[in-house]
């Protein structure tokens, strides 16, 4: 998935794959592992490039859930970017309900949207809490139901804050839905995007 630029080192995804490998997990869909399925991902894509893996536990089922779920959180303390339904629910994520995918990017997926990943930094590792999301609700709003069924033009930090990005993706959702496009994310977009 080229979704974003390389934020996270490629040794540290060798290193969870590593870390994977030695934990009973499968790693698949990465040039050290196995290799790239012709047909499931295309040359140049980061899975070719080895900069992604696709991870499994077994048969799919509860008992794989739970344990692609430790891997997701394994993965996130290390600075890496995942996609899987955590929740359970389909959403964005739905191509990923199956298996963990685990990559270099800036970008995760949990099944509700794409969510920008922060750099890893030296305290991060033992930072435990989130800072508390910042930022007006309602826009916070908008921004994660625009991520979740627009992600064509919508990758925006659901910060709650009208950035230019978060005003060019409204602009956008208005011009195709008939709304005059100002980029402001009034009742009537609202009640368009299906928001209370
Ligand atoms: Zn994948």
């Amino acid at each position: 998935m080229a979704l974003s630029r390389q934020l996270t080192p490629t040794p540290v995804l060798l290193d969870f794959l590593a870390w994977a490998a030695r934990s009973g997990y499968s790693v698949r869909e990465h040039p050290a592992y196995g290799g790239v399925t012709p047909g499931v991902h295309r040359t140049g894509s980061w899975h070719a490039d080895g900069l992604a893996a696709d991870l499994n536990h077994g048969p799919n089922g509860p008992a794989e859930r739970a344990r692609l779920i430790v891997a997701l959180g394994e993965a996130e303390q290390r600075g890496l970017a995942t996609t899987y339904a955590r929740d359970g629910t389909v959403g964005s994520a739905s191509g990923h309900q199956n298996h963990l995918h685990v990559d270099v990017g800036e970008w995760s997926n949990l099944g509700r949207g794409l969510v920008r990943r922060t750099p890893p930094t030296r305290s991060s590792a033992t930072a435990v809490a989130r800072p508390a999301a910042p930022g007006d609700p309602v826009l916070r709003s908008v921004q994660a139901r625009l991520n979740r069924d627009y992600p064509a033009y919508s990758r925006l930090v659901v910060d709650g804050v009208e950035g230019p990005a978060t005003r060019t993706a409204v602009a956008e959702f208005q011009r195709r839905s008939g709304l005059v496009p100002d980029g402001v994310a009034g009742p009537l977009t609202r009640v368009r995007l299906g928001l209370p």
